[in-house]
């Protein structure tokens, strides 16, 4: 993991983020808990934990061009965890809305990580939730990458998070209305109207 550098600094980052996901991140005594439960830590470059205290410090620069907050699945492990009830998966989604305002790309946007939300998005749509087992293999199929990952592909079965059959939500037709309503907004901006 990176340390953090004060020297990013920026004034007004920590009001606007939390703004954003109407979170207050003094509350943090950074216990660590958000980060000791979190699936993708290994994968990150700044724990979650270090991205409440820069976010907290106004560190923008180092919040908004991390990969953490790519990475981050929003599985909303590390919220339920936090002593402090802080919602750390609605900063980490503030965080990256930030950064597309910056015109900020996740890095290998061409890549993996495109991919990665294009199949998790898909699997949102279908089910009206996340079925994490499902979209893991539909991403090693799309990407053709069977054996990377493989390790915490286990300890995410162990720890109860990859249920074999999907459980669709009674409220899936209306996610997929709400995705039908975002392609509409979508494309109208492509198309260059309000
Ligand atoms: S679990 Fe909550 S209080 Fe503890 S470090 Fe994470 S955000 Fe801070
Ligand atoms: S929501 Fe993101 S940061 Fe929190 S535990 Fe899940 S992957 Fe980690």
């Amino acid at each position: 993991m990176k340390k953090i550098s004060l020297d990013e600094s920026s004034k007004g980052f920590t009001g606007l983020i939390e703004k954003i996901s109407d979170q207050n991140v003094n509350v943090c005594y950074q216990c660590l808990k958000c980060t000791a439960g979190c699936p993708m830590v290994e994968e990150m470059d700044y724990t979650p934990a270090q991205i409440v205290h820069a976010i907290r410090l106004g560190v923008e620069d180092m919040v908004i061009k991390s990969n953490t907050i790519w990475i981050c699945v929003s599985c909303e492990t590390c919220s339920t965890r936090c002593p402090q009830g802080l919602d750390i998966a609605h900063l980490m989604d503030a965080a990256r809305n930030i950064a597309f305002r910056r015109g900020i790309k996740p890095p290998e946007s061409s890549g993996a990580i495109k991919d990665f939300y294009k199949v998790a998005l898909g699997n949102i749509r279908t089910y009206g939730r996340m079925y994490e087992l499902g979209m893991i293999m539909s991403y090693k199929m799309k990407t053709g990458d069977y054996l990377k990952d493989m390790k915490l592909g286990m300890k995410m079965g162990m720890k109860g998070k990859l249920k074999i059959l999907p459980v669709k939500t009674k409220g899936a037709k209306e996610i997929d209305r709400i995705f039908a309503s975002v392609e509409k907004l979508e494309k109208l901006e492509n198309e260059g109207k309000p």
